[in-house]
């Protein structure tokens, strides 16, 4: 495909999935600016960044540390972002010997759902010289599945304190994926609520991180501030 034929698909895509971002805002009696969309990346070249950065895009969200990393230098390579205005997500599960990698490209590290990285990640904060965003993967999965990360809502508060006795970590929310069998609608309703629990505890962690290409609109009707969309812009991953 060309390169303006794969643009004007990814501009389609982008129009549809924006179309339905202000649906379920408005359905929701919330701001347009309240959402963010993250577009997830994942599996598609750099090129595609640089089609989405011209869109207007400016969030890009990652599950892998390697394949982000080179994306995010050719990617820099090609865009000169003066304004610093592109963020990275990090969003898939976290190993111990990627996250020095990770702290380098990665903005918001969406899926801390462990106590043992946080030295790990205080020392990087000094090393690297900057405070690192954390988001905590909350598990929605009923029993948990420790493949799919996160956290069990009972030991949400708890990871948060830990998180808070690091002078170079910041807390900045919540991120959950719906189970894979239960409405989402029903995964989220359960997600507003542990959410409004959270915030009472840390009322400065306001980000939720919540809903992909199928199930989006459902997280902003729950609250989510950031959506991660991948397929629904991008096209199904090979
Ligand atoms: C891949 C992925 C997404 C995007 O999924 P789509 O269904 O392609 O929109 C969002 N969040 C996480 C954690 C993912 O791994």
């Amino acid at each position: 495909m060309s390169s303006s034929a794969r643009r004007d698909e990814i501009a389609k895509n982008l129009a549809a999935v924006e179309s339905q971002i202000r649906l379920a805002v408005e359905n929701s009696n919330r701001e347009r600016s309240e959402v963010t969309l993250i577009a997830v990346t994942k599996n598609f070249p750099a090129s595609d960044l640089v089609h989405l950065y011209d869109l207007g895009i400016r969030n890009f969200g990652e599950n892998r540390d390697q394949e982000a990393k080179s994306k995010f230098e050719e990617f820099n390579n090609y865009i000169e972002d003066k304004e610093q205005e592109v963020k990275w997500h990090f969003q898939g599960q976290l190993q111990r010997n990627k996250l020095r990698s990770i702290a380098t490209w990665a903005n918001f590290i969406h899926s801390l759902d462990q106590d043992r990285y946080l030295p790990s990640l205080q020392q990087l904060s000094i090393d690297l010289e900057k405070p690192i965003s954390l988001l905590l993967q909350l598990s929605l999965d009923l029993p948990i599945r420790p493949d799919r990360g996160g956290v069990a809502p009972e030991e949400l508060i708890e990871l948060g304190e830990k998180v808070k006795d690091y002078p170079g970590l910041k807390l900045q929310g919540l991120m959950a994926v719906a189970p894979l069998d239960v409405a989402p609608d029903l995964a989220f309703g359960a997600l507003k609520t542990i959410s409004a629990t959270f915030l009472r505890a840390f009322p400065d962690a306001n980000w939720i991180s919540a809903g992909m290409s199928g199930d989006f609109a459902a997280a902003i009707a729950a609250g989510a501030t950031h959506i991660r969309v991948g397929s629904s812009i991008l096209g199904s991953r090979t």
